[in-house]
């Protein structure tokens, strides 16, 4: 599942061709990858509007749109939150699609410079969404800080995660408390700041939570300079698969030696559904 470093880079991917631009025409696919809108309500919003600002919140791609309202001769504000899921992939075409990649094209918007903005999802568990300003500000509040928001200390992090008994793992995981961290990274992080990924995050010493506050920047800023890992499903907003700069420690390593001390990773479904990695050795 794409995380915080791999949204990032499909949001960075994407953000030149589409800022100040005007989408044309629009087209979708499915509507089993709608929430709370519908797909006239959609189509209608988009064409002819405005993309104002192209973001990244959570694990989340947004376009703020300024569109005209059908009624009244006002400029109104959208909020078109795109959520890749599993296999969503975000991405500008300066050319035709072939067949294809016009087979898992799920929304297409032409662009008034030529071009088109394409939301691709093999498997269609990503979600799209059409939030109003109040709509917006609601959903924001609902998610926790960003990891690399230059405001977020060290206390501020620590605070965000220690106020419950529930595995660190876990929450570190849970996008009310911190967000774009997922399974990969909350795996690297835990094993880089040497904590169990089982302890209570109530019983993570102060110590712990400062290493574990470097070691998620750090780790998230690595994976997007490395455009993000790579996964089977994952392509940059030109198609291509991420590049594999990034060595993860533990991620996929189960039975693998421990770079730190050679022991041999433990594996474990114990915590949650997902597979966590880790060192019992250097992670007590
Ligand atoms: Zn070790």
């Amino acid at each position: 599942m794409p995380e915080l470093p791999e949204v990032e880079t499909m949001v960075r991917g994407i953000r030149p061709a589409l800022e100040g631009e005007r989408i044309v025409a629009a087209t979708l696919s499915h509507i089993d990858i709608l929430r709370g809108v519908t797909r006239p309500k959609l189509l209608a919003a988009l064409t002819g509007a405005r993309i104002e600002r192209v973001f990244r919140r959570a694990k989340h791609g947004v376009l703020q749109l300024a569109i005209k309202s059908p009624t009244k001769r006002t400029t109104e504000t959208r909020y078109f939150i795109l959520q890749p899921g599993m296999t969503g992939n975000l991405l500008i075409y300066d050319r035709p699609l072939s067949p294809a990649e016009a087979k898992y094209a799920v929304l297409r918007a032409r662009l008034g410079r030529g071009g088109e903005f394409v939301f691709r999802d093999v498997r269609r568990i990503g979600a799209l969404r059409l939030l109003t300003q109040s709509g917006w500000e609601q959903y924001d509040r609902a998610l926790g800080p960003e990891p690399l928001d230059p405001g977020l200390t060290p206390a501020r992090f620590a605070d965000a995660l220690r106020h419950s008994r529930a595995a660190i793992k876990k929450v570190l995981m849970d996008q009310r408390k911190l967000v774009g961290v997922g399974n990969i990274y909350a795996n690297e992080a835990l094993f880089s700041a040497g904590i169990d990924p089982s302890k209570p995050a109530s019983r993570v010493s102060a110590d712990a939570y400062v290493r574990l506050y470097h070691e998620t920047r750090r780790i998230l800023q690595a994976a997007i300079d490395a455009e993000g890992t790579t996964f089977r499903d994952y392509r940059t907003s030109t198609g291509e698969p991420g590049n594999f700069q990034l060595e993860l420690n533990v991620y996929e390593r189960e039975g693998e030696r421990c770079r730190q001390c050679g022991t041999r990773l433990a594996g474990t479904h114990d915590i949650d559904a997902r597979i966590t990695v880790f060192c019992w050795r250097c992670q007590r």
